[in-house]
């Protein structure tokens, strides 16, 4: 019988853990599905890890670790991954704004032969208008950017063994799980939700884990930026060529004593674009830094006892 595994990245959701377990394990046994679910406590500060081991010592389906600290839910989620030993593996939240009933739909997607399941959003839940605008620009630049569309899509997916596979696999550190699937192909399926509200807790995402989310992910994904580099190039090229003409003229007609003004200009713009343009490639040194480096995308500091200590990545069973 084939093996479901579920893996909720969780952050400082003690609320969350116990019922979370209670409404997946239902559902999944009514359903008659196979199934573990692995939870990652991401360097949480309360006590979401206790309650994750309370609820394996209850349950031998469920396992879990916990970070050394917190790494961001990307890195909880390829530890996620990292633990799976199902066929299919589904990626979700465990405050459950990602709907569980959803699960056995794609499930059945599955079991018809997909490898890949995306969840697409409906309509976005209950968020601030702030929130919802710029989560709604940063997915219209990350479609143009990796020239696939993301808008709506979210970390809600399946991924079939094969498919996780490859994903282990990236070298990379700095990943995008979200737009990772659309780049590994594969047989893919959508699924339409609606985003649940959360139940306890709140989010953990301010503006500015929001905008650094967006800029590590666009340039971990693009070069496009580094382009952009070039583009100011030729725009400040363009525009001197016109204004040299201009010089020329003035000087040779002797009415080339004004020009402040222009000469003000340009520094200030040529100025800034040089500005932008070292902070641009500065950024792209620094990704390059950190993947240079080598270091791992996270740190398990504790698991349950049902993992065993062969998994990459766990380098103390108890620190
Ligand atoms: N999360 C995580 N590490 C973090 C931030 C969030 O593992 O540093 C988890 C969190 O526990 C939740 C999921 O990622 O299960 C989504 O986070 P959240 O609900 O705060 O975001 P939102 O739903 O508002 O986008
Ligand atoms: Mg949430």
């Amino acid at each position: 019988m084939a093996l479901l595994s579920v893996v909720l990245p969780a952050y400082n959701e003690e609320q969350n853990i116990a019922h979370t377990v209670k409404v997946l394990s239902e559902l999944l046994e009514r359903h008659g599905i196979d199934y573990e679910l692995v939870f990652i406590s991401d360097g949480s500060g309360d006590d979401t890890f206790a309650e994750i081991r309370r609820a394996a010592e209850q349950n031998s389906r469920i396992k879990g670790a916990e970070f050394s600290r917190n790494f961001g839910k990307e890195a909880g989620i390829f530890a996620g991954l990292e633990l799976t030993t199902g066929d299919a593996v589904i990626v979700m939240d465990c405050d459950l704004q990602h709907p569980p009933e959803t699960i056995p739909e794609m499930w059945k997607l599955w079991q018809e032969g997909a490898e890949i399941v995306e969840g697409i959003k409906k309509k976005r839940g209950r968020e601030n208008l702030f929130h919802k605008l710029s989560a709604g620009l940063f997915y219209k630049i990350m479609s143009k950017l990796i020239r696939m569309d993301m808008n709506s899509t979210s970390d809600f997916k399946l991924l079939d063994r094969k498919v996780v596979k490859v994903l282990l696999e990236l070298p990379e550190r700095n990943t995008f799980f979200r737009a990772l699937t659309f780049w590994a192909g594969f047989r893919t399926e959508r699924v339409e939700y609606e985003v649940q509200e959360r139940l306890f807790g709140e989010s953990k995402w301010s503006f500015f884990s929001l905008m650094r989310y967006a800029i590590t992910n666009a340039t971990s994904f693009s070069t496009l930026p580094l382009q952009l580099v070039t583009v100011m190039g030729v725009v400040s090229l363009l525009f001197s060529m016109i204004l040299a003409v201009q010089t020329l003229v003035r000087y040779v007609t002797g009415t080339a004593v004004e020009g402040f003004t222009t000469v003000i200009l340009l520094v200030l713009i040529i100025g800034g674009f040089l500005m932008v343009s070292l902070g641009i490639i500065g950024h792209y040194i620094a990704r390059i830094y950190e993947e240079v480096k080598g270091r791992p995308k996270y740190i398990i500091s504790k698991v349950t006892e049902n993992v065993p200590e062969t998994v990459k990545g766990i380098w103390r069973k108890e620190v």
